[in-house]
């Protein structure tokens, strides 16, 4: 931290043509940053906003909607370049709704709004260097938009992210532009006055200006606004909409005890450990919506009395300097939110509007919303809600969250979606023509969802047959099918987080997000023989009559050839060593005598192009090499690394941890005194969970007391995304699992299985608020391997994304007969092998009870004997699995 890394930077900023009021505005933020400022506004501060203005209350007319709107500019901030969802050019040039732009939208918009007034109304984007061409080339499609005396956009400016340590500018060779970051959208107001836009509007009569997000299709210039704007004499208007459940993140307005002032709060802004307050949406319970109204006379003159910078509130921005790789460098950004400016205006106001002008599209489940039927486009191109009920909430899984994934699952268009409350999607079904969503619906584990489908409440992967006894099995009082426990355990997990991973530790988990090679794969044309890089021509006629070529030089692999090879000379050219410039084929050294050096004679000829990899022939650069969905095996690895890829982002695997409960329970190893048996569930749990992919921990025994048993929960919960716990889950004295989680949000259920009929399920909370699922396992140590191959092992894989989630269901034919009890569903130990017809045989190992370990180690496979059967013969066949695949 020192008055060098400021040097650094700002040297780097006018390195970059960044102008002076840039530079101050930096270096202002600098400075607060050194002194320790942590940019929070704590809450004894603020009141809640109270007694809001709403628009439907605001009584304007025609005359004067009109006159304010002759007075005012749009101003979209367009300088965001939609990685989150995988873009790489502007946002906004996103195909959003009937084949339009976002741009497209808003010049649409825009026009119709001049022709219905009567008035100039320009249009001005706030474009990044990045934004800038691509979206003028969309805009020039519309050739009566530019406004005399206007441009139609101007650059906000850019500023070095620095080293979260040191303070100094960060280097990132690797990708330059990473080194920069925009100063938050609140730089509009340096940049209207530095690109000239703020007095070229005042110039031409423009007073007021509406800013909002390009993302944001619900923001159209409304005169209503204007107009109440311009009664009341109002410097500044932020619109505000009534906070939901589901907006917990986001800014929000309040007004400063020690002045009254109307300030804004960003989620960066809020004290640790005040998340609570910023969360309850009844206490703050209106967002900013980021559409501002400014009066820009006013605005002149605060810039001209502060010396060209407002002095808004500082937001600390902490990420990594790429930010899709958790592994970089930390970095901070010095930013801050155009809305903070309400508190610089002595007068401002917010305007509670509604939720219909926030629509801002994030991710691709808003963009599947704006693009679907709910909403339509009216003949101003505003984007009107057709359903009646609130906006379907759509949770698609992570294969769809790039557009590439999103558009190769709908290719024929998205879901109508008008009579549709929530769609939550998992596994990565493409759609078909037509499909129509209704009421609450629930896609899991389809592999395609069919043309004129009419989806509605869960649809699953599975088979129908397999819901049937469930229905049966509701008679008996609290004894669930295991369908039933299985998909009440899978619908209530979210998928683990995603993060970037060394290629390392990636093997087995399921990729998050498209790959695209960082190079073209051969980098460079190269030999695939040892031989002599030659002219073709060179060697016309060598088959007849061989032809000596003059050898001009050497080529080993990994060294660059300075020299080129013309007609009459030949190189000396190992395997994989690159093509010198004017070789066009290479000679096997079979068909030279092979010199080393002098002239070299050849007795055959080549065609053009002959023993050469061309540059790209395997991948071009920038070509999607690994898709979200795959999952990462040794030749993935192999692939990305040759892509110039060390990690990859992935599904996490979840860590398991493993906690046996029972007093009579000793480490394996130690002596027995009378009573007491080895621990034998904890090792075989935690080898069961590294086997379906996760990584695994043994927390060690505990005795039979709750005390023991929470405390040790406790003490995991932090560490642990699952946690599995074996033993005490019957109906005994000492069923510890039960008697202390009944009450704590685990269920504990009978299920119509054998073994494993009681099973518990639930959620922990971790000190940090997550939710950390617990499987209570029973604690014979068959009854806990056969409940955690039926339920925790495909839970795990939900969590990884990795499918099938269940193992794959075969048929053998009996050896010998058997009894099962009716009405539960028995997991039998069996050995399976192929006879000499190779025929799948299932022989039942002797000791069925659960707890003969023995037996269970020396069969392969469980039998599955459903429900409704009580006995089968030699010779019938029966469903297996078998587990050492
Ligand atoms: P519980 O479910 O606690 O009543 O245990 C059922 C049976 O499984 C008892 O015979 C226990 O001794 C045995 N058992 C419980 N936990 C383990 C374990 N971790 N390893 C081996 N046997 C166990
Ligand atoms: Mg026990």
């Amino acid at each position: 931290m020192s008055d060098q890394g400021l040097a650094r930077a700002v040297e780097r900023m006018r390195g970059r043509g960044m102008g002076p009021e840039a530079i101050t505005v930096f270096e202002h933020y600098y400075r607060q940053l050194e002194e320790g400022a942590q940019g929070t506004i704590p809450e004894d501060t603020i009141e809640p906003l109270r007694d809001i203005q709403g628009l439907g209350e605001v009584e304007v007319s025609d005359e004067d909607a009109r006159r304010a709107l002759s007075q005012t500019a749009v101003i979209k901030l367009n300088g965001g370049l939609g990685t989150s969802m995988g873009m790489s050019g502007a946002k906004s040039a996103l195909e959003v709704k009937d084949g339009l732009t976002f741009l497209d939208i808003i010049a649409q918009q825009v026009l119709s709004l001049r022709e219905q007034w009567g008035v100039e109304l320009p249009l001005i984007l706030m474009n990044s260097f990045r934004t800038s061409e691509q979206s003028l080339d969309i805009l020039a499609t519309y050739p009566d938009l530019p406004v005399d005396g206007l441009p139609l956009d101007f650059i906000q400016s850019a500023e070095p992210k620095l080293l979260a340590d040191s303070l100094d500018p960060v280097d990132w060779p690797r990708d330059r532009e990473l080194e920069w970051c925009p100063p938050g959208h609140g730089d509009i107001y340096v940049s209207l006055v530095t690109s000239g836009v703020l007095d070229s509007l005042l110039a031409k009569g423009i007073r007021y200006a509406f800013i909002s997000n390009s993302d944001n299709l619900g923001a159209t210039c409304d005169p209503d606004v204007a107009a109440w704007m311009v009664e009341h004499g109002l410097p500044f208007v932020a619109e505000v909409c009534t906070r939901t459940k589901s907006d917990r993140k986001g800014g929000h307005l309040a007004t400063r005890r020690s002045d009254g002032r109307l300030i804004l709060r960003d989620t960066a802004m809020v004290a640790d450990g005040e998340e609570r307050f910023f969360a309850d949406t009844k206490r703050h319970d209106t967002f900013n919506a980021n559409n501002i109204w400014v009066d820009l006379s006013v605005l002149r003159d605060r810039m001209a009395e502060r010396a060209g910078f407002l002095g808004l509130p500082i937001i600390i921005n902490r990420k990594t300097v790429d930010p899709a790789d958790p592994t970089s460098p930390e970095v901070v950004q010095l930013e801050s939110a155009m809305g903070a400016a309400i508190e610089v205006f002595e007068g401002s106001e917010a305007l509670l509007v509604p939720r219909t002008r926030f629509r801002p599209v994030k991710t691709t489940n808003d963009l599947l919303v704006v693009r679907s039927d709910y909403f339509v486009l009216d003949e101003s191109y505003h984007l009107l809600a057709v359903g009646e009920g609130p906006e379907p909430f759509v949770d698609l899984d992570s294969a769809y969250r790039l557009v590439d994934g999103f558009e190769k699952r709908f290719p024929f268009g998205v879901p109508s979606m008008v009579e549709c409350t929530s769609l939550r999607v998992i596994g990565d079904p493409v759609f078909g023509r037509d499909v129509r969503c209704v009421g609450d619906v629930l896609v899991d584990g389809l592999r395609r969802v069919r043309d004129h489908a009419v989806l509605e409440g869960p649809v699953a992967g599975e088979t129908s047959a397999e819901a049937r006894p469930a229905a049966r099995a509701q008679g008996v009082a609290d004894l669930r099918t295991v369908d039933q426990h299985l998909r009440a355990i899978l619908s209530t997990l979210e998928p683990a987080a995603t993060a970037s991973v060394p290629l390392t530790e990636a093997l087995g988990l399921v990729v998050a997000r498209d790959v695209r090679s960082r190079v073209s794969l051969p980098a460079f044309d190269n030999s695939s023989m040892d031989g002599y890089a030659v002219q073709a021509r060179s060697l016309d006629g060598a088959d007849a009559t061989p032809v000596s070529l003059r050898i001009v030089g050497e080529v080993a692999a990994g060294v660059n050839p300075t020299f080129s090879v013309g007609p009459g000379e030949a190189a000396r050219i190992m395997t994989g060593a690159p093509i010198p410039a004017g070789a066009d084929a290479v000679i096997a050294v079979e068909d030279t005598d092979g010199a080393a050096e002098g002239s070299v004679l050849c007795r055959a000829v080549v065609a053009p192009g002959r023993y050469i990899r061309p540059r790209g022939e395997d991948v071009s650069e920038g070509a999607v090499v690994v898709s979200a969905g795959d999952v990462v095996g040794p030749r993935t690895i192999a692939l990305l690394a040759a892509c110039g890829h060390a990690t990859v982002e992935v599904h996490r695997r979840p860590h398991v941890v493993i906690l046996s409960t029972g007093a009579e329970l000793v480490p394996p190893g130690e002596p027995l005194q009378p009573g007491q048996i080895h621990d034998s569930n904890s090792t075989m749990l935690w080898a069961a969970a590294i086997s379906a992919g996760a990584s695994a921990e043994i927390r060690g025994t505990v005795g039979d007391t709750d005390a023991e048993l929470l405390a040790a929960l406790d003490e995991v919960v932090a560490g642990a995304d699952v946690v599995v716990t074996s033993g005490g889950v019957s109906m005994g004295a000492y069923d510890v699992v039960k008697s202390a989680l009944a009450d704590r949000g685990v269920d504990f259920v009978r299920v119509a299985m054998q073994p494993g009929k009681p099973q518990g399920f639930g959620y922990l909370t971790g000190p940090d608020g997550r939710r950390v699922p617990l499987f209570a396992l029973p604690g014979n140590p068959v009854s806990s391997f056969v409940s955690f191959e039926v339920f925790v092992r495909p839970a795990l894989r939900r969590l990884m994304r990795l499918t099938p989630e269940k193992r794959r269901v075969r048929s053998a034919t009996l050896t010998s007969g058997l009894r099962s009890p009716e009405g539960r569903r028995q997991f039998g130990r069996a050995v399976v092998s192929r006879n000499s017809e190779g025929a799948l045989m299932c022989t039942p190992v002797a000791g069925q009870g659960s707890h003969f370990v023995a037996d269970l180690s020396r069969a392969n496979a469980l039998f599955i004997v459903p429900e409704e059967t009580a006995d089968l013969v030699a010779g019938e066949r029966v469903d297996v699995i078998i587990l050492d695949d």
